[in-house]
């Protein structure tokens, strides 16, 4: 049985809609994409087309994405593809189908905090911050470790301009599955000198963490042995677990090796 929707609602407004999705069974549509692989019924279906949070702009520092801009959209905005040698353009490329990224959002994309995500395992390695109608804005990783935000809206995704060098990485069966670990790394490059590290695992099978233990490494020195040494304490710290594709073991090992790759890659 496929997804059901009875009653469908298009409000004009952030307020409008923030309003509606109080009520008893109200749910926020973002491009369904993942919504319909579900047999559920959904009471109020609220379709944020409406409402204004779709465009990409620049803001001081900050690249600014709407919660309702598409992946594609994303992808191919000048802003995004000169940001970083066009690190997020190389990783929403990954993720699955054209098709897909012309649906999916941005919102529906990092909301759910799902575990097999690349897309929240990329902008982990960045300074980024989410920003919700109610709750406000706050860093992408204080979203991820706090509570689900239920009943409230992101607006926003927001993307500090650092200057920075960064490296995705991952691991899949094959090229249309999801990944099995990921790992994205990142550091301010000042005229060749590499500093702020930044290194996320994602996939593990849960949701991207970043590992201050590697960081911690490399922001000392990145020679090959603290290379080694930051691949060896992330392993340590964070939790890698078996499911159906993988085992926790083997995850573990594949994370360490594209670790040190995803550095290799940044320092040139
Ligand atoms: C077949 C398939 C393959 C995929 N492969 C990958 C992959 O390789 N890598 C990867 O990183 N991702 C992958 N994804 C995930 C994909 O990128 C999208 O994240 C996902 O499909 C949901 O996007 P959507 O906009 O359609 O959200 P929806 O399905 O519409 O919504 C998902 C959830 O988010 C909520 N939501 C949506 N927007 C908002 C908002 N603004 N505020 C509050 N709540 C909101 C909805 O209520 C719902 O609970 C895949 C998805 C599918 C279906």
């Amino acid at each position: 049985m496929p997804l059901k929707i009875l009653n469908y609602v298009r409000p004009s407004s952030l307020e409008q809609a923030y309003d509606l999705l109080q009520e008893d069974g109200a749910e926020i549509l973002g491009g369904t994409t993942y919504a319909r692989l579900s047999n559920r019924t959904i009471k109020l279906a609220i379709d944020l087309q409406n409402v204004g949070i779709g465009s990409i702009y620049e803001i001081g520092d900050y690249i600014v994405v709407g919660a309702m801009a598409t992946l594609a959209n994303m992808q191919f905005h000048d802003l995004i593809m000169e940001y970083a040698d066009g690190y997020l353009y190389d990783v929403i490329s990954y993720i699955w189908s054209v098709q897909l990224r012309n649906v999916a959002t941005v919102g529906g994309t990092i909301v759910p905090k799902w575990g097999f995500s690349d897309f929240i395992t990329a902008l982990l390695a960045l300074d980024t911050e989410v920003e919700f109608y109610k709750a406000g804005r706050m860093n992408l990783e204080d979203y991820l470790k706090g509570m689900m935000i239920k009943k409230d809206i992101m607006t926003a995704l927001y993307i500090k301009k650092t200057p920075r060098k960064a490296s995705f990485k991952f691991m899949r069966n094959s090229e249309y599955d999801f990944s099995i670990v990921n790992v994205a790394v990142s550091a301010v490059n000042q005229e060749g000198k590499f500093t702020n590290w930044r290194v996320a695992v994602g996939a593990r099978p849960g949701v991207a963490a970043l590992s201050y233990k590697a960081m911690e490494i490399l922001n000392n020195s990145v020679d090959y042995e603290s290379i080694e040494k930051a691949a060896k304490e992330m392993k340590n710290e964070l939790k890698f677990s078996s499911d159906f594709r993988w085992s926790g073991e083997y995850r573990k090992e594949v994370a360490g090796t594209l670790l040190q790759r995803a550095v290799k890659e940044v320092i040139g």
